[in-house]
C-alpha cells in the first residue's frame, strides 16, 4: 500500500466515523505510524443525511474529507480503500488496494442497515446509511415527482406519491417530518397542477410508540407533532414485504406505493478473521472489555458502534449513537499514549449528555437526565447540538445559512435530480 516501514509502531484504524476520528484527532503527538483507512474519502454526518434524502442540504455540507480533518498529524497516512479481512495471527490487515501489517488495530466500522434476512425489502426498499443513498431518496423522491405531474392514471399517481417509511425511530420520525414539510410548504409551490392531498406519508412501526429509545414523555409529544404535521403513524404494525410496487403488512393491508424507505435497523459492519469469541452474531459487534479490547487480544481496539461493552448499567452494550463512538475514541487515544509509557490503562465510563430528535420547524423533543421536553426550545437546542458537532467551520456555517434561509422562506432549495436513480426490476 505503499506505506514506508519505520521504526515506529504502526497503528492502524479502520473507520473515518465519529469514533475513528475522535481517536486518530488526539494522536497528534504520539511517536507512532498512524494509518486510517476507510472505503469513503470523507468523513459523514449521519444525523443530517435525512436532510439531504430531503432537499433541506446538499450532500457537501455534511460530508468532510478525511485527510483534510487530519492534516496537521505527523506520520500519518490514509487509504481510500475497503477492508476485506483480517489475519489476527500475523497481525496483517487486507484491503481492495493491498495489505498492510499493523502493530496494533482499531476496529471503528460502524454499522450498515438491517433488513433482517428479508431479501426482497433488500432489493427494493431505500436505506439510508451513507450520502450516495440519501442521494438516491431524493432523486427518487423528485423523480416520482415529476412522473405523477405526467401521469393520467390516477391509481398510478398515487403510488407514485404514496411515502412508506419503515421504523419509527429518530431516522424513520425525522424523515417523516421533512417529507411533510415538503408537502406542506414546498411541492405545492412547484408542482401546482397536482392534487397535493394525493402525496400521502405514512410512517409504520412494530413497536407501541415511536422513538423507542426515548421517554414516554418525548414519544407522545413527537407523535402529536407527526399528526399535527399530517403524517400517518401506523404502531404496532409489522412490514412483512414490499416488491417495489406494493408494501404487504402483517395484517394483510397493502398498500401501493413507488416509495418504501427502510429505517428498521442496522447491524455491525464486522470484519471476517477474528476468533469466535470476538464476535456477538446476533448484533455482529465485537465483545470488547472495559478497555475497549476486542475478546481474546490485547493489541486489538474496538471502538463505536462496532463495539459492544457489556457493563451494569449497559448490558446489551452503549447505545449506537454518536457520544460513546466519541467518548470511546478519546479514552483509547489516552490509553494509547499510557500504553506506550507504560502505564495501566483506564476503563471506558459512558457519560450521557441525553438524546434528541426533531420532526420539523419548531418541533423537537429533548429527553435530558433531569428534564424532558418538546417544541420551540428542544428545536433550538437541537440546531445548537448539531450545528455545533458538524466536522468543519465551512460546513457549519453552510448548514446555518441554509437553516436560516430554509425558515425564513419555508424553502428546501436542493431539489435537484443531479443522479437520476433507476428502481430495481
Ligand atoms: C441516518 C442516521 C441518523 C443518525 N442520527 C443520529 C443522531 O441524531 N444522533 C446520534 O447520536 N447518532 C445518530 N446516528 C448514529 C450515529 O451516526 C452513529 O452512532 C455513529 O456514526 C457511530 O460512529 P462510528 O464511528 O462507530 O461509525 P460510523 O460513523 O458509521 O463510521 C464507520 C466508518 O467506517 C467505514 N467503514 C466501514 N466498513 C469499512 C470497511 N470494511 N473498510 C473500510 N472502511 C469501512 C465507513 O465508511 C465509515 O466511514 C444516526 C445514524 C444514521 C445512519
Amino acid at each position: 500500500m505503499n506505506i514506508p516501514k519505520t521504526e515506529k509502531k504502526r497503528v492502524v484504524v479502520i473507520g473515518g466515523g465519529f469514533a475513528g476520528i475522535s481517536l486518530a484527532k488526539r494522536l497528534k503527538d504520539l511517536d507512532v505510524q498512524l494509518v486510517l483507512i476507510d472505503k469513503q474519502n470523507y468523513h459523514t454526518f449521519q444525523p443530517l443525511l435525512y436532510q439531504v434524502s430531503t432537499s433541506g442540504l446538499e450532500p457537501d455540507s455534511i460530508a468532510y474529507p478525511l485527510r483534510k480533518v487530519l492534516k496537521k498529524l505527523n506520520n500519518f497516512y490514509f487509504r481510500w480503500a475497503t477492508v476485506t479481512h483480517v489475519d489476527p495471527k500475523k497481525q496483517i490487515v487486507f484491503t481492495t488496494k493491498g495489505s498492510l501489517s499493523y502493530d496494533y488495530l482499531v476496529m471503528a466500522t460502524g454499522t450498515k442497515t438491517n433488513y433482517f434476512g428479508n431479501a426482497d425489502i433488500e432489493k427494493y426498499a431505500m436505506p439510508m446509511k451513507n450520502i450516495p443513498q440519501a442521494l438516491n431518496i431524493r432523486s427518487l423522491m423528485l423523480q416520482n415527482f415529476e412522473k405523477a405531474d405526467d401521469c393520467t392514471d390516477s391509481e398510478e399517481r398515487k403510488a407514485l406519491l404514496n411515502f412508506c417509511i419503515i421504523g419509527a425511530g429518530p431516522t424513520g420520525v425525522e424523515l417523516a417530518g421533512a417529507f411533510a414539510e415538503l408537502k406542506n410548504n414546498v411541492f405545492p409551490k412547484d408542482y401546482r397542477h397536482l392534487n397535493m392531498a394525493e402525496m400521502q406519508i405514512h410512517l409504520y412501526e412494530g413497536g407501541g410508540r415511536v422513538l423507542p429509545p426515548m421517554s414516554s414523555k418525548a414519544s407522545d409529544k413527537a407523535l402529536r407533532f407527526l399528526q399535527k404535521l399530517g403524517v400517518n403513524v401506523h404502531l404496532n404494525t409489522i412490514v412483512q414485504d414490499y416488491d417495489g410496487e406494493t408494501l404487504t403488512l402483517n395484517n394483510k393491508e397493502t398498500i401501493a406505493t413507488k416509495n418504501c424507505i427502510w429505517t428498521a435497523g442496522v447491524t455491525g459492519a464486522a470484519i471476517e478473521g477474528f476468533g469466535n469469541d470476538a464476535l456477538v452474531d446476533r448484533v455482529n459487534r465485537y465483545k470488547v472489555n472495559e478497555f475497549n479490547q476486542v475478546e481474546g487480544y490485547t493489541n486489538i481496539f474496538a471502538i463505536g458502534d462496532i463495539a459492544l461493552m457489556q457493563t451494569k448499567e449497559y448490558p446489551k452494550g452503549h447505545p449506537q449513537v454518536a457520544q460513546p463512538a466519541i467518548q470511546q475514541g478519546e479514552l483509547l487515544a489516552k490509553n494509547l499514549r499510557g500504553l506506550f509509557k507504560g502505564n495501566k490503562m483506564k476503563p471506558f465510563n459512558y457519560y450521557d449528555k441525553g438524546t434528541m430528535a426533531t420532526v420539523g420547524r419548531n418541533k423537537a423533543v429533548v429527553d435530558l437526565k433531569k428534564a424532558k421536553f418538546g417544541g420551540f426550545l428542544a428545536w433550538y437546542i437541537w440546531m445548537f447540538v448539531h450545528l455545533m458537532a458538524l466536522v468543519g467551520f465551512r460546513n457549519r456555517v453552510i448548514v446555518f445559512f441554509n437553516w436560516m434561509y430554509n425558515y425564513i422562506n419555508f424553502d428546501k432549495a436542493a431539489r435537484l435530480i443531479v443522479r437520476p436513480f433507476t428502481p430495481k426490476e
